[in-house]
């Protein structure tokens, strides 16, 4: 069995979803089609919840007849028949009436879940519906019967194996069935979701529940690229990545693969390839355990990081007060990702600042706390990075741009700086030229 995601732009439009189908059926074997929600549609639901939130239901009436032209006029285009379209037409507005429905009580956790998903819930039906209609026989499967994740950190892949093996009933050696990503049951037994970008995670959970062969995850760019090609000039595509790697990057905000997709299938060591549903002839990146390239491969960097410094004359080097302030961010859950000491201080960053205050008033006692928002973490990666020369130049990066925080020999496959935000964009910039475009001998890609 194979896993094949696609993302929001690959099935932007009715020629683009078309363009998915053939996609589909040049690929042998059984497998099991991801979708996420039409490109746009998820944003419009996050602006749909707040207007939801606020009980203004104008503009949420707006935005929900947005979306409902945006898949009739979809539906349109893909079925023709007057029959099959006048039926799925019905099976649309259905799920528009139980959305309806929704917004008609009070806003509720739950309720937001159901919405956030309601993009990939009717994107999915179109999906299958459209394939039916083109006799490529298919089943659409709920995600919602198997996908229980309740805790988003160690998803219990197990779990979801068991619960899906028994509804994967057709025995055809091309069986195809198609799921909504981003989906899942939480703790309390109640919808939630995998977070913003959420399908391709939804790809690998599947991928390890089943022990899938490969994960394929399709979307608009030909691959991982070496540093971000939103803000970046002439990257490239990398053919081939580690888990470890590709993890660290996805961790440290490379946009491509949502920060968890690669820690279900490391263990099981099950292939993630990264393609471009555009140019699908393209070998696009293979993620896996078997990597022969070493060295720098890649650049990321990774938004909305607070800087805690805790200064005290008492302290540091005394034995346990390491190990009191970890306990606090322990306690309220908070995760830190990097960390850099002296004598008499300490520096650590966080990304959850749910806890902020709480974790500030039990450090008060520790020293003198200083807190900085708006910070970037910019991360460097490649197999045995910091053995190679040419790393080396990007400590000239420390001439040109405030570096707040080093992180340098944790391992050696990774370094990590701490900018201000507002340094971000320049900072990948000029590692990119220092890192791959100034040196002796090219990166092999
Ligand atoms: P999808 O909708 O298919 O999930 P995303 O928009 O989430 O697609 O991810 C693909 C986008 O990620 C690319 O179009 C690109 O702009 C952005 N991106 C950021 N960093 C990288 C990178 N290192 N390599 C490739 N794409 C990247
Ligand atoms: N549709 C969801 C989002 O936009 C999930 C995904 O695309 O991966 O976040
Ligand atoms: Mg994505």
């Amino acid at each position: 069995m194979k896993i094949l995601k696609f993302g929001g732009t690959s099935v932007g439009s009715a020629t683009s979803i078309k363009n998915v189908s053939s996609i589909i059926s040049s690929i042998e074997g059984e497998k099991i089609v991801v979708l996420s929600a039409m490109s746009g549609v998820t944003n419009k639901l996050v602006e749909l919840c707040l207007f939801f939130k606020d009980g203004n239901s104008d503009q949420f009436h707006i935005i929900i007849n947005e979306l409902k032209i945006k898949h009739e006029n979809l539906l349109d285009e893909l079925i023709s028949s007057s029959e099959n379209n006048e039926n799925t037409k019905t099976d649309l507005n259905t799920h528009f009436t139980i959305l309806e429905e929704i917004l008609k009580r009070d806003y509720s956790e739950i309720a937001e879940a159901k919405i956030l998903t309601f993009g990939e819930t009717i994107l999915t039906m179109i999906f299958s519906k459209y394939l039916e209609f083109i006799d490529f026989q298919n089943t659409l499967l709920d995600a919602k019967k198997f996908m229980v994740v309740a805790n988003l950190e160690f998803p219990d892949t197990e779990k979801v194996g068991r619960l899906l093996k028994p509804l994967l009933k057709n025995t055809s050696s091309d069986a195809l069935y198609i799921t909504q990503g981003f989906v899942r049951i939480d703790k309390f037994n109640k919808i939630s979701t995998l977070k913003r970008g959420g399908s391709d995670f939804s790809a690998t959970i599947l991928g390890a529940a089943i022990n899938a062969t490969e994960i394929q995850i399709w979307t608009d760019i030909n691959g991982f690229h070496n540093n971000d090609p939103r803000y970046v000039e002439n990257t490239h595509a990398i053919k081939e990545l580690s888990f470890e790697e590709a993890a660290e990057l996805a961790y440290f905000g490379a946009k491509i693969l949502h920060p968890q997709t690669v820690s279900p299938v490391i263990e099981k060591n099950i292939p993630i390839y990264l393609k471009n549903t555009f140019t699908p002839e393209e070998d696009g990146t293979r993620i896996s355990s078997e990597v022969t390239s070493h060295g720098l491969k890649a650049i990321s960097a990774k938004d909305g990081i607070t800087a805690i410094k805790i200064k005290s004359n008492r302290m540091l080097m005394a034995h346990g007060f390491l190990r009191k302030i970890f306990e606090v961010f322990d306690l309220h859950e908070t995760a830190i990702d990097m960390i850099t000491t002296s004598e008499i201080a300490i520096s650590l960053t966080i990304d959850d600042t749910r806890n902020l205050d709480a974790i500030l008033n039990d450090l008060e006692s520790y020293g003198e706390i200083t807190v900085e928002t708006d910070h970037s973490i910019i991360c460097i990666v490649g197999e045995g990075l910091i053995d190679e020369k040419n790393t080396a130049n990007l400590f000239e990066i420390l001439k040109d741009i405030p570096v707040r925080m080093i992180s340098y020999g944790g391992s050696i496959n990774n370094v990590s700086l701490l900018v201000s935000t507002q340094n971000k964009i320049r900072t990948l910039q000029e590692l990119h030229i220092k890192l791959f475009e100034n040196r002796n001998e090219p990166v092999l890609f």
